[in-house]
């Protein structure tokens, strides 16, 4: 994998290649296949500003309205907690996990509980 940061993709030219800002100005790159992994829109500063719903909308890509969400964890809930808090943010949250070198990390955070299928 080679990562190309500071690399701003903006949709497609005519030719159907990517086309992205760059610091050293607009690059073009013709891909057979693209994943788009562009985030929400609730971290700007980072770059999740959602600039990329319009231009799917443009190429008549359904897109649903944004919304704040938190990672979902199915991990066996009770029926009864699934059916009375599905789809309700379960905060704090602490995971622990331990790693390959069998250190332990504990991090706290919020989680959703998701919808059943
Ligand atoms: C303050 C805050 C606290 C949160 N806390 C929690 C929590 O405790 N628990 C939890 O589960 N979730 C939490 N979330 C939500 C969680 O961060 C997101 O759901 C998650 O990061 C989404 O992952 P993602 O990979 O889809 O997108 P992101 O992590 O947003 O990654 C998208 C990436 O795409 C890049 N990008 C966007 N547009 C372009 C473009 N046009 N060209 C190139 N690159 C682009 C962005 O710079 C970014 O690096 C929180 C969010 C916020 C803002």
């Amino acid at each position: 994998m080679r990562f190309h940061v500071q690399h701003r993709w903006q949709g497609w030219d005519a030719d159907g290649r990517l086309v992205f800002d760059t610091p050293e100005g607009a690059r073009r790159v013709e891909a057979a296949a693209s994943v788009l992994a562009l985030g929400g829109a609730s971290w700007p500063q980072l770059g999740s500003d959602g600039a990329w719903a319009p231009v799917l909308q443009a190429r008549g890509v359904e897109v649903a309205p944004l919304v704040p969400s938190n990672c979902g964890f199915d991990i066996g809930w009770s029926g009864h907690f699934a059916q009375r808090h599905a789809g309700a943010p379960i905060k704090p949250v602490v995971a622990h996990w331990r790693d390959a070198d069998g250190k332990e990390h504990a991090l706290q955070g919020d989680a959703w509980l998701p919808r059943p299928a």
